[in-house]
């Protein structure tokens, strides 16, 4: 943690989302020092049971106790995989879809496998993203972004996170994993998400 105070505090615990979001942010708040945003876990956070039934609910629960536990505006993001054959699941249980919370490798086998008989032609996908902003006095903003594809035969890629490997962007012949980080960020949903929240925060840190 830095010696000054932080004024931002971001509701993740996976470190390629903090990764990737103070990457996104630091554009669309040039005002904001990289040391004025934190981690919850940095701050001794602890980490809500995620109960609710959609990305926003989730997203919302995140922020709302992390900004009470601090006392700072609080950033959550709830985000997942969403299949068009499988009625949009894994959805909200994206990151425990074999059974183990965030075991990344499993999920995207048991996907891969639930899909096989599957044709290219009905493996439309995309990752849902909602962003909360929660401040102490309880003003409360939410914005969802979309990244659109559809899911690989087989995984490609070493880059990206969770299921990364398997969906290819609409217009794209590569998969989110053969990405750059930038290319990536400034098509997918969690860049989407942010960049319509950034006003709200920009507000909420009195600029
Ligand atoms: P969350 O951390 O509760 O939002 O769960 C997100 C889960 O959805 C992750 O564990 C991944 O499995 C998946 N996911 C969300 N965003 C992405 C992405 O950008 N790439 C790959 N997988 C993602």
């Amino acid at each position: 943690m830095s010696a000054s105070a932080p004024r931002l505090v971001l509701a993740t615990h996976n470190p390629h989302k903090v990764g990737e979001l103070r990457a996104i942010l630091a554009p669309l708040l040039p005002g904001l020092d990289p040391v004025d945003l934190v981690g919850a876990r940095d701050l001794g956070a602890p980490e809500p049971v995620e109960d609710g039934l959609t990305f926003a609910a989730n997203a919302l629960l995140k922020a709302r106790a992390l900004a009470a536990f601090t006392g700072l505006p609080a950033l959550a993001d709830d985000s997942g995989l969403c299949v068009d054959v499988l009625g949009g699941a894994p959805g909200i249980f994206s990151a425990r879809w074999a059974g183990r919370h965030g075991d990344d490798v499993a999920n995207l086998d048991l996907l891969l496998a639930q899909l096989e008989d599957i044709a290219p032609e009905h493996r439309g996908a995309r990752f849902t993203c909602a962003a909360a902003l929660v401040t102490p006095d309880g003003t409360e903003h939410v914005e969802i972004g979309h990244l659109v594809g559809r899911l690989a035969l087989a995984a490609r890629g070493t880059g990206g996170f969770g299921y990364d490997p398997v969906l290819i962007p609409e217009g794209e012949t590569r998969t989110c994993a053969e990405l750059t980080p930038a290319e990536k960020n400034a098509i997918s949903h969690r860049g989407q998400a942010f960049r319509a929240l950034a006003p709200a925060i920009a507000v909420a840190l009195g600029g």
